[in-house]
């Protein structure tokens, strides 16, 4: 191909001056040799041969029509068809007006009348004609994405920039598209399977959005950003991208934030960046593909950047409070306690008490979550050592595990240091791990859980039935609880009292030879209920909620004395 850079190389420029009149090719090198190297060839198959030999150097062919051998127009047609040739700029030389205009169909950039005018318009001409092809070149190797052909970032909003310009009433709605987990299927399938689908999706997407006045662009490895007529529903589009995973047999789950009507007042940038607020709210929602973006999200965001940014600060000055939620046995005549869960919260010194609903998600998000969970491990773990030292009672606590834990080799060391610090032992320790993590990534998980038993860690698996582990798996899994999910107990005692799907986890349960926790029971109707079902444990507002450690005292001082 013609290089920008290549062409530029020797300091000078190369000028091919194809004409068979030697005055002529004389004429032309005595002008332009100053500030050009000159080529000459004196009939059309030369000026070919010289095109091909020269065609990484050459910056321009001055071409004359009328020529032996071949003549201009015949060679012109030959460039055309060769892609690499196509694009060195060609002026024509010719004393005819008809042909003028043939040959700029043909793909000439300009051309030069015979007999010829002063030097100064020659060379303006010439020059003009390098740097357009120049310019040209540059454009065309940044204004395109090089995997999918779509607009780069920085072409797609100067378009989107200039269409607004021309078309300022223009309804449009900015839309940042996502795969859900691309990384996963990366990692899965392997690259080339990864580009594969990245092309089919933006192939899709010229599809879809092929109205005039579309735009797209691939902003980075799986976004890609379109701004387009405003639709008022896009569920059924996302639907149609989707489908490339088909006949790959790979599912590929297409997101979709959407700047409904955007106000053109906002710098386009922050235009989609309010489309990606929408998508990466839906993030880790299966059931919804299409987020619509709201001002509210605008303080949730500002509410989390706040709450990262904070962060090490509340660690180092100890915000963060651990509370702790009894677990009540129910097999027997009356309940009693048989561990606690260890809940963290934040208490903010101008927010107030902070759920971990609001920032553990977060912290999951950008590795936080390690350092907050550790510290609450190890306030467990010493509350543990308290009771036992000064109340003369020991009780087992349960602490969270996130998912990001699960693949920290040194996790089962930590919990070992962490256990041995305090003077405790293992089993004084549970360890809560979601159904979902299991699930993501199974065989290293899984055989970190079983080392962790293995040192005598005991295993719930919490939120047990929203992480659609599979029956056929569930058997092998490495575990001595399983912490019913609180939307069991929800929808069983909502309406009709239908217990049926509780009485299944416990079959379950027995089957495995574990016992069943049940979490969020709020009321004597649901702890009747789920004795009689054949529940083991029972954990929730109705015995009580999480409370600071001091306040768990009684439960201790309740359980000794009985
Ligand atoms: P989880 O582990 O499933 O914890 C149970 C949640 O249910 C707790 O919410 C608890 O306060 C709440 N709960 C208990 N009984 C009832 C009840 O009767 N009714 C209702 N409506 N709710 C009840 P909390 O403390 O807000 O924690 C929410 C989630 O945050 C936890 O769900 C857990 O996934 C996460 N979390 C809490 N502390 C930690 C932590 O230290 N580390 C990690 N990684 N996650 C944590
Ligand atoms: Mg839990
Ligand atoms: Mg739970």
């Amino acid at each position: 191909m013609n290089n920008y850079s290549d062409a530029f190389a020797g300091g000078k420029r190369n000028i091919l001056v194809a004409d068979d009149e030697y005055i002529n090719r004389e004429m032309l090198e005595n002008i332009l040799s100053e500030e050009y190297d000159v080529l000459k060839a004196e009939d059309g198959e030369m000026a070919y041969e010289m095109i091909k030999q020269n065609r990484n150097t050459l910056s321009l062919i001055l071409l004359d029509l009328m020529m032996p051998k071949m003549s201009g127009l015949d060679l012109l047609a030959l460039l055309s068809e060769e892609p690499d040739l196509k694009s060195i700029p060609v002026i024509v030389l010719t004393s005819d007006q008809d042909s003028e205009v043939t040959s700029l169909k043909k793909g000439a950039y300009d051309f030069i009348p015979k007999p010829y005018p002063q030097p100064d318009v020659i060379k303006a001409r010439i020059s003009r004609s390098i740097e357009l092809a120049e310019d040209r070149q540059i454009i065309s190797a940044t204004e395109r994405d090089e995997l999918t052909g779509l607009y780069t970032i920085e072409y797609f909003y100067r378009y989107v920039n200039q269409f607004d310009k021309y078309y300022p009433n223009a309804d449009r709605d900015a839309i940042c598209f996502d795969v859900n987990h691309f990384h996963v299927l990366n990692e899965r399938f392997g690259m080339e399977k990864g580009d594969e689908i990245l092309k089919r999706i933006a192939g899709r997407l010229e599809e879809v959005f092929s109205d005039t006045g579309s735009f797209i662009c691939r902003k980075s490895a799986d976004t890609f950003l379109v701004y387009c007529a405003h639709r008022e529903d896009y569920s059924s589009i996302v639907d149609q991208i989707s489908e490339i995973g088909e006949d790959l047999h790979t599912a590929v789950k297409i997101r979709a934030g959407v700047y409904s009507s955007c106000d053109k007042k906002l710098d386009i940038h922050l235009r989609f960046d309010r489309a990606k607020i929408a998508a990466d709210k839906i993030r880790n929602k299966y059931s919804v593909s299409v987020s619509n973006f709201d001002e509210a999200l605008i303080d949730a965001e500002l509410f989390a950047e706040q709450l990262v940014d904070e962060f090490p600060k509340a660690l180092a000055e100890k915000q963060f409070m651990v509370y702790f939620q009894p677990k009540f046995d129910i097999r027997g005549d009356k309940p009693v306690l048989s561990s606690a869960e260890a809940l963290v919260r934040w208490s903010h010194p101008t927010l107030g008490m902070i759920s971990p609903g609001k920032f553990v998600p977060l912290f999951e998000e950008n590795g936080l979550i390690a350092k907050l969970d550790e510290y609450v491990w190890r306030r467990a773990a010493e509350k543990i050592a308290d009771w036992k030292e000064r109340l003369g009672i020991s009780v087992p606590v349960s602490v969270n595990l996130s998912r990001a834990e699960m693949y920290d080799p040194e996790l089962v060391d930590t919990m070992e240091q962490i256990v041995s610090d305090n003077g405790i032992s293992t089993g004084d320790l549970y360890l809560e791990i979601t159904e979902s993590a299991y699930v993501s990534d199974s065989d290293s998980i899984v055989n970190r859980v079983k080392m962790l038993r293995e040192h005598g860690f005991f295993i719930e698996m919490d939120d047990f039935g929203s992480g659609y582990s599979s029956l056929n798996m569930i058997s092998e899994l490495p575990l001595d609880a399983l912490k019913l999910d609180m939307m069991f107990i929800r929808t069983a005692f909502e309406k009709q009292n239908d217990t049926r799907m509780i009485s299944i986890v416990i079959d379950i349960a027995d089957y495995l030879g574990v016992p069943v926790i049940a979490e969020g029971v709020e009321t004597e109707e649901q702890y009747l209920a789920l004795k009689k079902l054949g529940c083991a444990i029972i954990q929730g507002y109705y015995f009580s909620k999480p409370v600071p450690a001091s306040d768990f005292d009684r439960f201790l001082l309740e359980k000794k004395g009985s």
